[in-house]
């Protein structure tokens, strides 16, 4: 296999990581200039006044059982936009490199890439062909200077998916010259498993997760970046410490509890159904409704404008994406007490 990480920028390569204060917490820590009372309303097992685990390894080990892959190969941060900002730092250098993606999809890899100075390239997804890839567009383009090559799926906006079959020889056709990124903020609602099972055959492969979607952890602020131990090494250089504060370790750390687990199974299974039951409720009100494998449905209407204001109308925000695809909604899928109450809005004339 490659050394992937002649791919990263060379400074990041050489970089030392911050030297934390050491982290025993069999003893009493009077090495970190903490303060050594707690303040009224602290209800964390920590304590707020202590800094938290400098790296999340805690963490990042039940992340590792949940999504089956070995400790070594995540790197906990607050949420899956941390995880592409540090891709992007790591990989491209300001002013010279690239990134790939194919809208309409997600719009923090374009921001991520903006900010930090690298060019975006764009290769569509296929409307005629339900918003897929285009791998062969994506091969034709690249040059050394694209570090990374973003796939979302499901993706976001569109809600479709993209099978291993057809991201795995792309990952293939991509190694040694970059990273293949696969978004799987979604996964957990898609009728296949991840691709993080294929992380040790493709060195150059980086799945994304979050705790945010299905797990209903969005306001803790947890994602992972899953990929080689060289990869997650090279970015824990880049990472702040202290990263993921006390509240949301310790939350996280509850949630992936078995109890909790088995409940949030469950929740997505309702929700799946609920998708499901919400699109057919949808179709007679709109041109198209976009099949979806996430928690949200793609509808085209007519007159989207007049969508949003029933919505709105009826207490509920709904996505308009009209600037990307012309007459465009994302509905996220609620409850299903939410749901009706959507449905009942929109009918109304
Ligand atoms: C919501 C979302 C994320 C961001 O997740 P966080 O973990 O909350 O940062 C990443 N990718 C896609 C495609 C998303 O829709």
């Amino acid at each position: 296999m490659s050394d992937v990480l002649h791919l990263a920028r060379p400074e990041i390569r050489a970089l030392e990581a911050y030297q934390h204060a050491p982290w025993e917490p069999s003893l009493e820590r009077l090495h970190a200039n903490e303060n050594p009372w707690r303040i009224d309303g602290d209800t964390t097992r920590a304590g707020l006044n202590r800094y938290p685990e400098p790296y999340a390894f805690e963490v990042e080990r039940a992340l590792a059982s949940l999504y089956g892959v070995a400790p070594e190969q995540v790197l906990a941060g607050r949420g899956s936009d941390e995880a592409i900002d540090l891709l992007t730092r790591g990989f491209c250098a300001a002013g010279h490199d690239a990134v790939l993606q194919c809208p309409p999809t997600f719009g923090m890899y374009k921001v991520a890439a903006r900010i930090q100075g690298a060019e975006v390239i764009e290769r569509p997804l296929l409307r005629a062909r339900g918003w897929a890839i285009d791998p062969a567009a994506i091969l034709a383009a690249m040059t050394p200077r694209v570090k990374l090559v973003y796939v979302c799926t499901p993706n976001n906006p569109t809600g479709n998916d993209t099978d291993a079959a057809t991201l795995l020889p792309l990952a293939k056709q991509l190694s040694g010259r970059a990273l293949l990124v696969v978004d799987e903020a979604y996964v957990e609602f898609a009728a296949r498993p991840s691709l993080a099972n294929h992380l040790a055959e493709h060195d150059n492969l980086v799945v994304l997760r979050t705790l945010s979607k299905a797990y209903a952890l969005a306001g803790a602020r947890c994602g992972a970046l899953l990929a080689a131990p060289s990869i997650v090494e090279l970015l824990r250089k880049m990472i702040q410490p202290y990263a993921l504060p006390t509240p949301t370790q310790e939350a996280v750390l509850a949630a992936l509890q078995p109890a909790n687990l088995t409940e949030a199974r469950a929740r997505i299974a309702r929700i799946i159904e609920e998708r499901d039951r919400l699109a057919l409720a949808l179709a007679p009100l709109v041109t198209r409704v976009w099949p979806s494998a996430a928690n949200f449905v793609l509808v085209e209407s007519a007159e989207p404008a007049r969508l949003v204001a029933k919505g709105r109308a009826a207490g509920f925000l709904l996505r308009d994406f009209e600037k990307t695809i012309p007459g465009a909604l994302r509905i996220t899928v609620g409850s299903p007490e939410q749901n009706a109450r959507l449905i009942v809005g929109l009918e109304r004339a």
